[in-house]
């Protein structure tokens, strides 16, 4: 399986060249070279019964020898076959060398659109056009009288060669190795894999396919289920710094607000993962302002209760500083020293902080990729925050949790995804979902409506600013160019101060620097600037609960998980908040999308519509959280496979057979220390 495809009879160094551009160098990648599609040609029909103007297979012997009519430049083949029910003629077009192809008498399989033609007596006849064909034999037929597979294909790679040489390559191969315990075969009713390899290619029915398209796609997200349990464990097997003192009372009641059931749920879960004497390595789900932030800092509490120091690391330098004010806040009861640790800081700055961590005077540790990226060392570094996961690859996390005696690791992540999807991408972490929010949380109302409406909604958002509120406004986005996305927020600042007389307006873009975009923020945050005009940099994390208006211009443009964490923005205070979506979108999907938003605010309900309306490759963020690719799994289509994949995981786990762990080990290369793990 693992020989080059060069070793196979038909393939010189021309084809191979061909193939290697489809990603094909083995036998074996051959062999999972699955179709992209298929053509039902099983139904051979009689020459008698052939309809017009649809694709049809008839089987026919060749009754005259091909015969060739030049009108200037261009040339048609014509031929004449026919069955036991009639006679039918076939042509094709600029193709002479079809004259040297057929013989009289010789039987074919001919698949092609059938015409009305008018002849030169005048009658209309049938006759067959350009129709792919195949010598008839009783054994093999690759591409008529079958369900014929169709394959992504390059160059001058043509089906027909890629059919015949995978065909070539299944009659090589011997019998394909089963990996599947047999108790995991029966119970779920599969194929072997053997017949599942060959069937996916050359199908003898409909049934056939889908056994062999469920067995393919099961294996694929089982392996990959495994490999997840395999990161999971080995973490688990590490022995963690257990903390003994874990009254959390004092921080709690220092909180100017009562935890939610679910925040004490979420809590307790950490704190016996952080008894138990392993390490921690959960995900905390919340939706978007569920406190999610509340619970960590009970965790660092905790930490630093049992003399450990505790990093909390942010996807950007605007959310680091906002973390830092906030965590600076709840701490100041506790008279502890923090630490802010981020790109923008002066060597010197820099080397005094890094001291006061060396040193473990500075206990809670805020910062960006810094954290990670600069040659920083700890005193005792006992707990890892990272927040907004979504941001961070699972090899961040793992540097980040290798500074140190293998600290606990908490992973804070606000983009809903529902539970099963959630185990395929972070199948490596336990999660604790807080799915409630604090009482008395405002719920935003949200309006979807057309540019004609630009006029009244700058009238109303004056009216929020005349009432002391403020305003963010999302600009429409041309391209996703940085420098014309700087462009169109100055262009369209200018434009919104001039429709807001009296109020300060600001722009803030990607490009800026975290100085700049720091001040502006801040000036915000102090009511200073009515209206933020910005990119989607405002997207997550910011707190200003004094805003109470998120417009977004080309909302169709978004994902609905990110217009959701848009309009979490606000919302924040007590004040009534409202969400305005502007779209002249003629697209159904983004009209139901943008629909959805008016109806819920539930963030879990939305992502489950977003996977429906754009299938889990394209979900939010998916592919930054580092999605493996699947070679036939769809994680939409297949989200019932998915979840008896897992189950069959969860009761396999631990004892596979040497074959399962060999058929992981391979895809995942977990064997290969320079690349593992590749999840
Ligand atoms: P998240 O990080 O999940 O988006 P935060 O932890 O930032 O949410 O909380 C959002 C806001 O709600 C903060 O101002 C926080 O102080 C407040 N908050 C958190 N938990 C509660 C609670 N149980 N009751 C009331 N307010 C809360
Ligand atoms: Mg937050």
């Amino acid at each position: 399986m693992d020989n080059s495809i060069t070793e196979l009879r038909s393939v010189g160094a021309a084809r191979a060249a061909l193939l290697n551009k489809l990603g094909v160098y083995t036998v074996r990648d051959l062999l999972e070279h699955f179709p992209r599609g298929y053509d039902d040609r099983s139904h051979v029909a009689k020459i008698a019964d052939l309809s017009p103007n649809v694709i049809n297979t008839v089987r026919a012997v060749i009754t005259s020898e091909p015969e060739i009519v030049f009108t200037g430049p261009r040339c048609v083949v014509k031929l004449q076959i026919k069955d036991d029910t009639g006679t039918l003629k076939i042509v094709w077009f600029n193709q002479a060398y079809l004259t040297h192809v057929f013989r009289k008498r010789d039987e074919y399989i001919f698949t092609g659109m059938v015409k009305e033609a008018r002849s030169y007596t005048q009658s209309i006849a049938l006759e067959m056009q350009s129709p792919e064909y195949e010598k008839w034999n009783e054994e093999k037929l690759l591409s008529g009288g079958r369900i014929v597979p169709i394959y992504t294909s390059a160059g001058k790679l043509g089906q027909k060669t890629l059919r015949a040489l995978i065909y070539a390559a299944l009659q090589s191969a011997a019998h394909i190795g089963e990996f599947m315990p047999p108790a995991v075969i029966s119970a779920y009713r599969l194929c072997d894999r053997d017949h599942a390899v060959r069937s996916i290619h050359f199908p003898e029915s409909d049934e056939d396919f889908f056994m062999a398209r469920r067995r393919l796609v099961f294996d694929e997200l089982l392996c990959s289920q495994l490999a997840m349990f395999r990161i999971k464990g080995r973490v688990k097997q590490e022995n963690g710094i257990t903390l003994k003192e874990t009254d959390v009372c004092p921080f709690l009641n220092s909180l100017p607000f009562k935890f939610t059931s679910a925040q004490r749920t979420a809590l307790n879960d950490i704190i016996s993962d952080m008894r138990s004497g392993y390490v921690m390595n959960r995900l905390i789900q919340g939706d978007v302002g569920s406190g999610k932030t509340a619970v960590a800092m009970a965790a660092i509490f905790t930490a630093i209760n049992n003399g450990f120091q505790a990093a909390v690391m942010a996807p950007t330098e605007v959310l680091a500083r906002q973390h830092f004010t906030s965590f600076s806040e709840a701490f100041r009861p506790f008279n502890v020293c923090l630490e802010l640790v981020t790109g923008g800081l002066s060597r010197s700055a820099k080397n005094m902080a890094y001291q006061r961590i060396g040193s473990g005077e500075a206990r809670i540790i805020i910062g960006t990729h810094a954290l990670i990226q600069e040659k920083l060392s700890f005193f005792r570094l006992g707990l890892v925050i990272t927040d907004e996961q979504h941001r961070f690859g699972v090899n961040q996390r793992f540097t980040l949790s290798q500074k140190g005696e293998a600290p606990h690791v908490l992973v804070m992540t606000a983009t809903p995804i529902p539970r099963t999807l959630a185990l395929i991408l972070y199948g490596d972490l336990d999660i604790s979902v807080i799915d409630e929010l604090p009482p008395g949380r405002q719920h935003i109302d949200t309006f979807y409506v057309n540019s004609g409406y630009r006029a009244r909604l700058r009238a109303f958002i004056k009216k929020q600013l005349e009432a002391g509120r403020q305003a963010y406004i999302v600009c429409p986005m041309i391209d996703e160019t940085e420098d014309s996305a700087m462009r169109a927020v100055n262009e369209y600042a200018l434009e919104i101060g001039e429709a807001l007389p009296g109020y300060k307006t600001a722009a803030i873009h990607g490009k800026m620097k975290a100085d700049e975009k720091q001040g502006i923020l801040e000036a915000f945050a102090r009511n200073e600037i009515g209206a933020l005009v910005s990119t989607t940099v405002i997207e997550v994390g910011i707190n200003v609960p004094n805003a109470t208006v998120m417009l977004v211009e080309n909302a169709d443009r978004y994902g609905l998980a990110q217009l959701h964490q848009l309009r979490g923005r606000v919302g924040r205070g007590a004040e009534k908040s409202y969400c305005i979506l502007i779209s002249d979108t003629r697209s159904k999907t983004a009209i139901r999308k943008l629909k959805a938003m008016t109806q819920s605010n539930d963030g879990f309900e939305l992502s489950d519509l977003d996977l429906k309306l754009r299938g889990a490759g394209d979900f939010f963020g998916v592919r930054q959280h580092g999605l493996p690719e699947f070679k036939i799994a769809n994680l939409y289509k297949d989200m019932d496979i998915l979840k008896e994949a897992q189950k069959a995981a969860l009761e396999v786990y631990g004892k596979e057979t040497e074959e399962l762990k060999a058929e992981v080990d391979r895809i995942y290369k977990f064997n290969d220390q320079a690349n593992s793990p590749t999840l």
